[in-house]
């Protein structure tokens, strides 16, 4: 399901992700450039993705989210 430039990366596609800053569940994955892993609701993804874009090498849904994260950038 995903390429295997990912195989180093935990799959969080098995469990429920807890969003780090308040633990609901989470909407949105960030790789960081450091190797970690971030999970966020959607409410913090938006009031972080200022702070995590540069630092990000991938920010995305987690599976089974279906607003696409676009919705970030507004
Ligand atoms: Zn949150």
């Amino acid at each position: 399901m995903f390429g295997s430039a990912d195989s180093d990366i935990a799959e969080p596609s098995h469990h429920v992700r807890r969003c780090d800053a308040c633990a609901t569940p989470a909407r949105v994955f960030v790789l960081l450039t450091s190797g970690g892993g971030m999970a966020f609701c959607e409410q913090h993804a938006r009031r972080y993705y200022d702070t995590l874009r540069p630092r990000a090498v991938v920010i995305e849904p987690l599976p089974g989210v279906d607003r696409p994260m676009r919705t970030l950038s507004t």
